[in-house]
């Protein structure tokens, strides 16, 4: 497929969204950038175009990764039986699900309760704190030693993170947060501030993909279990209140972070990473999915329909 013309065709969209400002270092992000790495299972093919290489705030495709993390410590059964699998039909920073529910736990491990409930599950080890842990692990499923945290995103999600922190003391007066409020709160606003590119995310994407296995060299890095779980997951509640919209639209499991970010697993065909920063109103990279759309129809990644 050509990659360049489909990113040359999908360029409009920037226009329809707009960066994230809600958390000011991202404001100042040119939206005009969209970008595209897909790594190919079966035949360990990768093809990038447009901003590929350019580094951008992670922010929520982070859960994925504290999410494989959680559970490739404390097994699939520690970390599901604490966080639903459904859809909340509100927004990310929602706290709504749990009280209107009245269930304690958060309806999924996607949206914000949900991941700082999950982070909360890693505990230090070794002196090494849960951060640290998920910076490795990233580094690791990403192959990408070039992963860091981002001091002025930190900071900036630091400076605007009260929703979270809402949050975080709810879940722990709730009596379901697993570490005290500052570290878990402390490991998510880190975990969001990891710089990953579109390479990072379709390793990831490709991991998942492949049943677990790095397709780069063949090692298990995560259990088969974990990554099917995780690909369903992403299917019904990886784009927030969209994940059915696409789910029809494009049918491949991703998640999107309001960085631009999207990852993509298209199982046993390929992983997928894609960036563009200008969002639409749910969050979501709106030249990011256009293209997503795109390729989905070409290379026939739907898993409802091939
Ligand atoms: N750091 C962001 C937040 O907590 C992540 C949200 C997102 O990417 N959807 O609000």
């Amino acid at each position: 497929m050509d990659l360049k013309n489909a990113i040359h065709e999908c360029w409009s969209k920037i226009d329809e969204g707009h960066v994230a400002t809600y958390i000011p270092a991202l404001a100042n992000v040119n939206p005009y950038q969209l970008g595209v790495c897909l790594f190919d299972v079966t035949n360990d093919h990768k093809e990038q175009a447009g901003a590929s290489q350019v580094r951008f705030a992670v922010e929520s495709v982070s859960k994925v990764i504290s999410l494989l993390y959680a559970i490739d410590q404390l097994g699939l059964e520690a970390v599901s039986s604490q966080v639903g699998t459904r859809q909340t039909g509100f927004p990310f920073d929602t706290i709504l699900n749990m009280e209107i529910t009245g269930e304690s736990q958060p309806l999924n491990p996607f949206v914000n309760s949900g991941a700082i409930l999950i982070s909360s599950l890693i505990e230090e080890q070794d002196g090494q704190s849960p951060f640290d842990q998920i910076l490795d692990f990233s580094r690791k499923i990403c192959n990408d030693p070039g992963i860091t945290l981002d001091q002025e995103i930190y900071l900036s999600e630091l400076e605007t993170g009260d929703r979270n922190r809402s949050l975080a003391y709810y879940l722990k007066a709730r009596g379901t947060l697993n570490n005290d409020v500052t570290t878990s709160l402390d490991t998510y606003f880190r975990q969001c501030s990891m710089m990953v590119t579109c390479e990072s995310l379709a390793n990831l994407g490709a991991v998942l993909a492949n049943d677990g296995i790095a397709p780069w060299n063949s090692e298990r890095l995560i259990s088969s279990q974990a990554a099917t779980y995780t690909k369903s997951v992403m299917m019904t509640t990886g784009l927030y209140t969209e994940s059915g919209t696409y789910s029809v639209q494009i049918g491949v499991p991703t998640k999107s972070g309001v960085g631009g970010g999207l990852v993509a697993a298209a199982p046993s065909h390929c992983g997928i990473g894609i960036f563009s920063p200008a969002l639409n109103p749910v969050g979501n990279s709106v030249a990011g999915l256009a293209l997503l759309e795109m390729i989905s129809r070409e290379l026939k990644l739907d898993i409802f329909k091939y």
